[in-house]
């Protein structure tokens, strides 16, 4: 007793957290990094966690009158051009096609030939591509809105990069939508924040600060950009999904106008959200522990997996039938709409197989041997438990309470996250309590700090400029759930009204 049971992921999140994440995504068999710089291969597992959220939120969108389109992957120079925000904003991270084929020098190796006239932009986002084609559907005010959501890749030229959190390449949605009014736009932007919440808060577990980004955080060109944003258990903020208030802005830029009821031409308001394989690793990072990832039975690449115990040959065919059949009777049960997703790991490796699950995150586990089979039960193991804390049940009994099984753990991840949350967040009004509270208590340590400190700002960038430099600390967002109150900027000490979360971010 009193030494600590070995993790199956080493280094542990208190040794090293970003270390331990790379980690916990190989063991997971989520993800792997690519031979092409920046990019990553999505393995089955991690892919179809994606599938299960893009499915959710489709559905989700689609609610609200949203419908699906695509557009081309390569935007031409010119079009970036034409909103100068949103070029200073892109610019640097850009991938540009010069040459549209290929030829074999002296030495027989290929090189780019045929130079393009017009370079074409790997698309960063989509706006200005998107905005064109609205330019041309849109004529009268009763075209409007348009409501458009386009399922896609994009690049952006990542210096540093890590798996689902900052990649090169990366997978996402981005709406974007159309409207007569500046109301009417805002509502939206609001709308689409909300299902941005409901996903994470009710599909990935994640609790959710929901509010506006400052000047200098927000997307390039945008009037305002809302957000939710949540705490890693390193305690620093994840940016998790935006949406845009664009105003006028790319309407005057793409040249969206239409014929108002009153036969008076103007520009439309437009919109724009977003999020990515970004938020698997906001899930890893929330729930994730030092045995590997925890999936939120919601969004579970698989709900439940099966694993026959079969040491002689004479019980295979009984196990495996028993197996078979309690597979049908599962895949035949609906979980929060959808049919149980179920595994069936009858790979002859023995006892490792358990192991692999747990590291998995697959939020149960059955063990199936004759044992069990005799007393008409089933072996069931909990994520969200301890991984020796295993219970005999019967059969039927877990066939019927397993979509309570999972609602539990589901229910269990999000109140763990909440805690962690609340327990690192702390109202500050002294900078020197702010100073201490991002300041790691050991420097030997990974860089553990504070959390999220709700702290008074005077709304001036030089402030937060100061605050950056620093302490490397940005204003996260300013939260909409809080009245006004009067209050001195953290940095400054002049008159503030609000407050605003303050945190490390990734
Ligand atoms: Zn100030």
């Amino acid at each position: 007793m009193g030494k600590q049971a070995k993790t199956a992921i080493e280094p542990t999140r208190e040794e090293n957290y970003p270390e331990w994440y790379q980690e916990v995504i190989k063991a997971s068999d989520m993800a792997e990094i690519s031979p092409v710089r920046g990019c990553m291969v999505i393995k089955p597992w991690g892919y179809a966690l994606w599938e299960n959220i893009s499915r959710v939120l489709d559905d989700m969108f689609k609610a609200t009158g949203v419908k699906n389109a695509y557009f081309p992957l390569f935007i031409p120079i010119n079009f970036l051009e034409k909103e100068a925000e949103h070029v200073e904003g892109f610019a640097k991270e850009c991938a540009v096609v010069t040459h549209h084929k290929l030829e074999q020098d002296e030495s027989g190796r290929l090189v780019p030939a045929g130079k393009l006239t017009e370079p074409l932009i790997v698309r960063p986002t989509s706006e200005t591509i998107i905005g064109d084609s609205f330019s041309k559907w849109i004529n009268s005010y009763r075209d409007l809105p348009v409501l458009i959501n386009q399922w896609a890749n994009v690049v952006r030229w990542e210096m540093r990069t890590r798996i689902f959190l900052r990649t090169s390449e990366f997978l996402w949605q981005e709406g974007h939508t159309v409207h007569a009014t500046k109301e009417e736009a805002e509502e939206r932007t609001q709308m689409m924040l909300d299902v941005y919440k409901k996903m994470a808060e009710e599909y990935l577990a994640i609790p959710v600060i929901t509010g506006e980004k400052s000047e200098s955080e927000k997307f390039p060109g945008a009037e305002t950009t809302t957000c939710i944003e949540a705490m890693m258990q390193d305690r620093k903020a994840l940016q998790a999904g935006t949406s845009h208030f664009l105003g006028q802005n790319f309407a005057k830029a793409s040249d969206i106008k239409f014929q108002s009821d009153k036969e008076i031409e103007e520009y439309g308001w437009t919109t724009s959200w977003g999020v990515s394989t970004r938020l698997i690793g906001g899930l890893i990072m929330t729930h994730g522990d030092d045995n590997g990832v925890i999936l939120p039975p919601r969004v579970a690449s698989s709900h439940v997996v099966l694993i026959p115990i079969i040491r002689k040959d004479k019980d295979k065919q009984m196990v495996m039938d028993y197996t078979n059949e309690l597979a049908a009777r599962l895949r035949n049960t609906a979980y929060y709409g959808y049919p149980i997703r179920v595994e069936i790991d009858d790979r002859d490796i023995g006892g490792a197989k358990n192991w692999e699950w747990i590291k998995k995150g697959s939020p149960l586990r059955v063990e199936i041997g004759p044992k069990d089979i005799a007393s008409d039960s089933v072996f069931v193991g909990r994520r969200d438990k301890e991984p020796r804390d295993k219970s005999a049940i019967n059969k039927d009994t877990f066939v019927d309470e397993v979509g309570n099984m999972l609602d539990e753990i589901q229910n269990t991840l999000f109140q763990k996250a909440l805690a962690y949350r609340e327990k690192h967040t702390r109202n500050i009004d002294d900078k020197n309590e702010f100073d201490a509270f991002f300041t790691p208590e050991n420097k030997e340590r990974p860089k553990i700090h504070g959390g999220f400190a709700v702290s008074h700002w005077c709304g001036d960038a030089a402030c937060e400029k100061q605050i950056k430099e620093r302490l490397n600390v940005t204003v996260r967002c300013i939260p909409y759930d809080q009245e006004n109150e009067d209050g001195e900027c953290i940095e400054c000490g002049k008159a503030s009204k609000k407050r605003v979360i303050f945190a490390k971010a990734y």
